[in-house]
């Protein structure tokens, strides 16, 4: 007997006008995975990740959450919008997503941001909060960053107190839009390390990235996406070393 999929999605489908930039796209993630989404810009992976935590809706398909599916009513223009409010924020909090921009509070102390959704979304007392997010803090190496506002930091050290800040919500995935993208390369290093660590420790995440040593060494499947739908998919192994889609070999090939 199979374990339930932490994250389930099928035939995802979505348009944006007359655009359809998402063409039916399944993915399951069982309790561990670490799957690395690729592809080109423009191919569609933002919008996937986004439409996973209903960031987007998706015009088509369906998502479930170790099995809980999420509920659409239809409109009459064909769109869909989640039908339960509340399943929304419930699915939300289970799944932190990290943006290749930081987007950390800028009025707000390291520690403030992480406490944050804690204190207002999950209603944990404060103080419990505050130990939890210097455990995080230790976590990701920033121990002695608390009270620093995030102007005051470096990009890879803003990160990583993104990183603290999505796993306080002790999320059942985590999904990561291209979370090195912004950064100097020298910085860049001590973000995926944090991330290989939790890829260590089980954490089940979805992956947007560039960084095909990453995506080789630390997930355990692959989708290559190109203009909607998925070219390749399967082990770091097979994707990388054998695959069958010419695009993704022209995708791999050194580009000068
Ligand atoms: P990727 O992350 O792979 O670079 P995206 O998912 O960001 O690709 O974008 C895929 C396509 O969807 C692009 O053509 C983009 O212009 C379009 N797109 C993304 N978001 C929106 C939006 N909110 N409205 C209209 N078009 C969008
Ligand atoms: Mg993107």
């Amino acid at each position: 007997m199979s374990d339930v999929a932490a994250l389930e999605a099928s035939n995802i489908h979505k348009v944006f006008g007359d655009n359809e930039v998402l063409k039916g796209i399944d993915l399951t993630a069982n309790k561990g995975d670490v799957i690395s989404i690729i592809g080109s810009s423009g191919s569609g992976k933002s919008t996937f990740l986004r439409c996973m935590n209903l960031l987007e809706i998706p015009t088509q398909g369906d998502i479930a959450l170790h099995s809980e599916k999420i509920g659409f009513k239809h409109l009459r223009n064909g769109e869909r919008l989640p039908s339960d409010n509340k399943q929304v924020e419930r699915i939300r909090s289970k799944l932190s997503m990290v943006f290749q921009g930081f987007n950390l509070w800028s009025h707000m102390t390291v520690l403030e941001n992480i406490i944050e959704a804690p204190v207002h979304v999950l209603g944990i007392p404060k103080k419990e909060a505050i130990e939890q997010a210097e455990g995080l803090l230790e976590r990701v190496g920033l121990h002695d960053r608390k009270d620093y506002y995030p102007a005051h930091m470096s990009g890879g050290q803003q990160q990583r107190a993104a990183i603290a800040r999505a796993l306080a919500m002790n999320p059942e995935v985590m999904l990561f839009d291209e979370p090195t993208s912004a950064l100097d390369p020298e910085l860049v290093g001590e973000v995926l390390k944090v991330m290989r660590s939790l890829a260590e420790e089980g954490r089940t995440m979805l992956v947007v990235t560039h960084e095909m040593a990453f995506a080789r060494d630390v997930s355990n499947q692959v989708l290559f996406l190109h203009q909607g739908i998925v070219e390749e998919r399967g082990s770091p192994q097979k994707v990388f070393e054998n695959p069958d889609s010419e695009r993704m070999k022209q995708f791999l090939a050194p580009k000068y």
